[in-house]
This record gives structure tokens, C-alpha cells and sequence, in this order.
């Protein structure tokens, strides 16, 4: 059996390496390293791919976050309605913009915002959500564009673990995560699941005019050479990721079945275990990207068999172990415990287990079978 790891990227890189070394030598030889040809036709692509307007390429998916959200009118103190069970850089851009992140709880099947407590979290001064599509799994935009719309709200979508992902409106209409809202963003860090050989991010929109605004504020809020209209930062995608990008985006399609089908097989493993809980998904799995394969563990050995898969040289992590609401960072007097029961519940339940393009039958039969027999013992 190959060794396990969390996720293989250097088992990926084998198959598109003559590709990349090419791409990149070239960029060394014309030292075309920032907004380079390869910047610019990356963001072509990507926006094909996705049937978005416009894709603006940024440093990280924290910068793209917090970019989107400068470009639109937001004033400090204005509330920003986010998950309780994410990433901390989705809270974290908020706070540093002095808006005021209320965290409200998730759904306990898809582990995404509850529509629900959204309603519960709006007051005259809510101005946008950001729901997070996270692990992979899509979360309830029917819902959120119609509060969104209701209230008259920004809709931000964190798209860092789903790309790829589709959604399927009320309407019958197929989107891919991140082109439903008002504007989205997203990470290219190495393991997600377009990931380059370093930091890298964008911007998604389909609104012009914020699209000319987003693209100054990426560049030092110049729109004109030395002419500063708006305060900007310094994000800047670079030519050699952008290279590496394009390499993998064509495969990204192929790269998130290939994740599926290693989800399909474990959860075909699991299929009749009493204490352990699948991730959630509709039909085929055409809205989950399985950024991670996260299991429930319902009778009180998670962390017993965290150290257990640890000590088999079995890889496997704990996204996310402290609800954002409990950081130190992120309190606030307004929360109450009784809020939080959802996410309360599953950071002492969840364990995401190794989850790749590169995934094997004999690596999934071993990680399973040790997972079931420690549960059951
Ligand atoms: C990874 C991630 C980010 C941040 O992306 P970086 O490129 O690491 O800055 C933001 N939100 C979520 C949900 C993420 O998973």
C-alpha cells in the first residue's frame, strides 16, 4: 500500500509535470512574473468555466474575501451574518473591516449555514451574508438569495472548498457555487481543490461595475497609473501560480470525480454502521465536492479515535474543533450557548479522514476497516 497522507499532492503532480516545467521555465526565461500573459488567460479560462462575467485573480482567498467585501458599501459597525462552524478567515475579514460578524449556527446534515438562524440574526442593521460552501457541500442558496432579497442584502459566497461544485435552483437552474450571490471568492491554496504551488485567490462577479471597482482595489486602488481613487491593497496573483492554475484547471472536473468516487467507496464501507454518520448528500453527489470526507462519530469516541487512526500511521483532522463564537477573538456578549447547538455538538463529532485525487482501494479498504473496528470495539 503507498503511504496515507491527508492529501497527495505530489501524487497529482506526476501526471501534468511535463506540462508545468514547461510553463514554467517559460516564465523564467521571459520574466513575465507578475501580470503575465498566464495571469490574464487564467482568468479567461476560469471564467468559461464557471459562467461568471468576470474573475478577478487576487493573492488568497482571505485577501479575495476581504477585497469583495471592501468593494461593496459597507460601513464599519454595518452586521455581517456568517457561520459559527467555518474557517476562521471567514470571520476574521469581517472583523478586520470593523463590521460586526454575528455568527449564527449550522444545518446538522450539511454542516452549512441554517437558513433559519439567519432570519433569527437580521436586524436594522444587517447588510450582507456570507455563506461558506464548506467541506465541498453547497449550501442552501434558494433560501439565502430569498432572505437576501427580502431584506435587501449582499449575498458573499465563500467558495474556498467547493470549486467546481453545482447548484441546482428551485428553478431548475444549474449554477456553479460562486456565481449566485453578489459577488464570491475563493482559494487556490495547495490543497484545495484547484490548488496551485503556493498562495492564490480571485474574486468572482457578475456585476460590471463592481468588477471595475474590485480591480483597482486588488492594485493599490489605482484605476489610472498613480492615480489612487479608492484605498487598495497589494494582491496580486502570480504569473507561476497562474501557470500551474492553468494546468490543473482543465483536469478540475476530473479531479473533484475522482474525489467523489473516493467518497462513494467510503461511504459504501459505512453503509449500516450505527455510530457513525456519512456526509450528507442529494442524489449522485453532484453538489458536494468533497474538499473533505467528514464523518460524524455519534457515541463519544471521536477524539479516542483520533489518536487511534494516529497512532496506525492513518492521517485524519478535526475541521473545525472550537465553534467560531468560543474563540477568543471572535466573542461577543449578544451569544448565547442555546444558540449554538448545532455546531456545539458537531466539533466533538466530526473527523474529516484522508480525502484526494490519488486515493486507492487498498489505502480506502484499510483506513475504513480500522475505522469501524476501533468504533466498535
Ligand atoms: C482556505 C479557506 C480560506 C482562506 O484561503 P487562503 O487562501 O488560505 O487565504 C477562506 N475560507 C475558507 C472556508 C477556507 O477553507
Amino acid at each position: 500500500m503507498k503511504k496515507l497522507q491527508m492529501v497527495d499532492l505530489q501524487g497529482q503532480y506526476e501526471h501534468i509535470k511535463d506540462q508545468i516545467n514547461t510553463s514554467l521555465e517559460e516564465i523564467m526565461q521571459t520574466s513575465a512574473f507578475i501580470n503575465g500573459p498566464e495571469v490574464q488567460k487564467f482568468q479567461k479560462e476560469l471564467e468559461e468555466y464557471l459562467d461568471v462575467k468576470h474573475v478577478i485573480p487576487c493573492a488568497n482567498g482571505t485577501d479575495a474575501l476581504q477585497i469583495a467585501m471592501m468593494g461593496l458599501d459597507l460601513k464599519p459597525g454595518d452586521e455581517v451574518i456568517t457561520a459559527d462552524f467555518t474557517f476562521a478567515a471567514t470571520v476574521e475579514v469581517i472583523a478586520l473591516l470593523q463590521l460586526t460578524p454575528v455568527l449564527v449556527d449550522v444545518e446538522p446534515d450539511t454542516f452549512n449555514i441554517d437558513p433559519e438562524a439567519i432570519r433569527k440574526a437580521i436586524t436594522p442593521k444587517t447588510k450582507a451574508i456570507v455563506p461558506v460552501h464548506l467541506f465541498g457541500q453547497t449550501a442552501n442558496m434558494d433560501s439565502i438569495m430569498e432572505i437576501a432579497k427580502e431584506h435587501d442584502l449582499y449575498v458573499i459566497e465563500d467558495n474556498a472548498q467547493a470549486i467546481g461544485a453545482n447548484f441546482h435552483s428551485r428553478e431548475a437552474k444549474t449554477y456553479k457555487t460562486g456565481t449566485i450571490g453578489h459577488v464570491a471568492s475563493t482559494s487556490f491554496f495547495p490543497s484545495k481543490n484547484l490548488g496551485c504551488f503556493g498562495d492564490g485567490g480571485a474574486i468572482f462577479t457578475n456585476d460590471d461595475k463592481l468588477a471595475h471597482t474590485l480591480r483597482g482595489i486588488v492594485n493599490h486602488g489605482m484605476y489610472e497609473r498613480y492615480h489612487h481613487d479608492v484605498v487598495g491593497v497589494n494582491s496580486r496573483l502570480d504569473s507561476m501560480q497562474a501557470a500551474v492554475l492553468r494546468a490543473k484547471l482543465p483536469k478540475l472536473d476530473l479531479y473533484n470525480e475522482a474525489r467523489k468516487e473516493a467518497a462513494r467507496k467510503y461511504d459504501q464501507a459505512f453503509e449500516g454502521q450505527e455510530n457513525i454518520v456519512i456526509p450528507y448528500r442529494e442524489g449522485e453527489c453532484d453538489t458536494h465536492v468533497y474538499h473533505q470526507y467528514t464523518l460524524k462519530i455519534t457515541n463519544g469516541k471521536r477524539d479516542a479515535l483520533v489518536k487511534h487512526l494516529n497512532e496506525k500511521g492513518i492521517p485524519c483532522g478535526v475541521y473545525y474543533p472550537i465553534p467560531l463564537h468560543s474563540q477568543k477573538a471572535y466573542q461577543d456578549s449578544r451569544y448565547n450557548e442555546a444558540d449554538f447547538p448545532v455546531t456545539n455538538l458537531l466539533v466533538k463529532e466530526v473527523i474529516s479522514l484522508p480525502m484526494h485525487t490519488e486515493l486507492e482501494d487498498d489505502q480506502i479498504e484499510f483506513i475504513t476497516s480500522s475505522v469501524i473496528k476501533f468504533i466498535n470495539n
